[in-house]
């Protein structure tokens, strides 16, 4: 599992003066391209899902290849939820496999920004999972030409950033500075100055959106003055479709895989060369050793129930999966009765945290405290229960010689 906990990702870039990618993925050719320039070139990566891309795919069918590409990879990765809009996105986000929020209300008023991301800071540090918050406002669309959606953009003021900051808790904040969304004529001017105060003002890893068509010289200079993040995905999308509109034109009748072929390559190689720039290539190593592995937990609770028939019993456990599995940081609830009809225990739930932080959040929340004094303790007294994390994956760095080495996740 090479899923690493996103803040300590960002906080090691911030403190080595280099960005990690977080490119949008649209569909698998995304997902493969990003990974494969990650290992290519040994780079932490973050796999970022938006929001206001649900439109073109099912997000929950999407996760699970995500969080498969994420374990398999040889390279510490983060998933991210980008341009998430609300509590409920940002919860249902995480219980999908996301360890890292990019929370947008910077179209909103300073006090109504600051309101609704300071809810979901809360929600999902009780899950162990950074926010990103936005401040100032980036127009445009990820994607799209950005003459489409000319919205005046609002370059973010560091007096204001500083008050942000201290008020929701952020991990990370996402800046205006010039860039736009999408796709623009000329070169954006960025404006450093503004982001040198920024970053003595908040003194926090920066993330810059809207980074495809800077230069070489504008992304040195980003990374220099705390831009740890770079959130990157029209370029992408317009190599992609690039190399289609070539294969058209060569073969009109061209079946569907023969005119996406070579869409994979073409993103791989963008992808790799902002790794490279950014400095974020060569970093694996360091990164998995300094960084939480993201690893879930398993509470489980095994028990007998008395006074209730077996009708009963399944009732409150159906209404127990409802309940409990909507609950933030619950990746997913499992009920079971025993084969053996002997059993010592004959039921038993088994239920997985994202983090350990879950632990603590899950026990008081009032949904669970509810479903627990009305439904389950007062037939189930006879019941064990541990919270279990993973024997393989809890500790990613072992002493040698007092010297702290790091495993090579499998
Ligand atoms: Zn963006």
């Amino acid at each position: 599992m090479a899923q690493v906990n996103m803040r300590d990702m960002l906080y090691h870039a911030y403190q080595n003066n280099y960005a990690v990618g977080a490119f949008d993925l649209v569909s698998l050719d995304f997902l493969e391209a990003v990974i494969d320039a990650a290992e290519r070139c040994r780079a932490p990566v973050i796999l970022s899902v938006a929001e206001p891309h649900f439109a073109h795919y099912d997000f929950e069918l999407m996760l699970p290849a995500v969080e498969a590409a994420a374990k398999r990879a040889s390279v510490p990765v983060a998933i991210q939820l980008d341009h998430g809009h609300s509590l409920e996105s940002a919860t249902r986000a995480i219980n999908l496999g996301c360890n890292g929020i990019m929370l947008d209300a910077s179209n909103r008023s300073l006090p109504e920004n600051i309101q609704l991301t300071r809810t979901v800071v809360d929600m999902a540090h009780g899950c162990g999972v950074p926010v990103i918050g936005e401040l100032g406002y980036v127009a445009g669309i990820e994607g799209e030409g950005a003459e489409q959606h000319p919205g005046e953009s609002a370059f973010t003021v560091p007096a204001e950033a500083k008050v942000y900051v201290e008020r929701t808790g952020v991990d990370c904040l996402a800046v205006s500075i010039g860039t736009v969304q999408g796709r623009m004529k000329g070169r954006a001017k960025l404006d450093f100055q503004r982001l040198k105060q920024l970053n003595q003002a908040v003194n926090i890893p920066l993330v810059i959106h809207g980074g495809s068509g800077l230069n070489e010289d504008q992304f040195r200079r980003l990374t220099s003055l705390g831009v740890a993040k770079i959130n990157y995905f029209t370029a992408l999308s317009d190599v992609a479709a690039k190399t289609m509109s070539a294969q058209i034109k060569q073969n009109p009748n061209g079946s569907f895989t023969e005119l996406k072929a070579g869409v994979k390559e073409a993103i791989r190689e963008e992808v790799e060369r902002c790794l490279r720039l950014w400095g974020s290539a060569g970093r694996a190593a360091e990164v998995l050793t300094q960084c939480e592995p993201w690893t879930p937990i398993e509470h489980l609770i095994i028990y007998n129930v008395e006074q209730i028939s077996d009708q009963q019993t399944q009732a409150m456990m159906d209404e127990g999966r409802k309940v409990l599995s909507t609950i933030p940081g619950v990746r997913g609830v499992f009920t079971g009765e025993a084969v053996k009809e002997k059993s010592k225990f004959r039921f038993c739930w088994l239920v997985r945290f994202c983090h350990k932080a879950v632990i603590d959040t899950y026990r008081e929340h009032p949904d669970h405290i509810a479903f627990a004094n009305k439904l389950f303790r007062q037939v189930a007294n006879d019941r064990i229960s541990i919270d279990y994390q993973d024997s393989q994956n809890t500790s990613p760095a072992i002493l040698v010689n007092n010297k702290k080495i790091k495993l090579h996740p499998s």
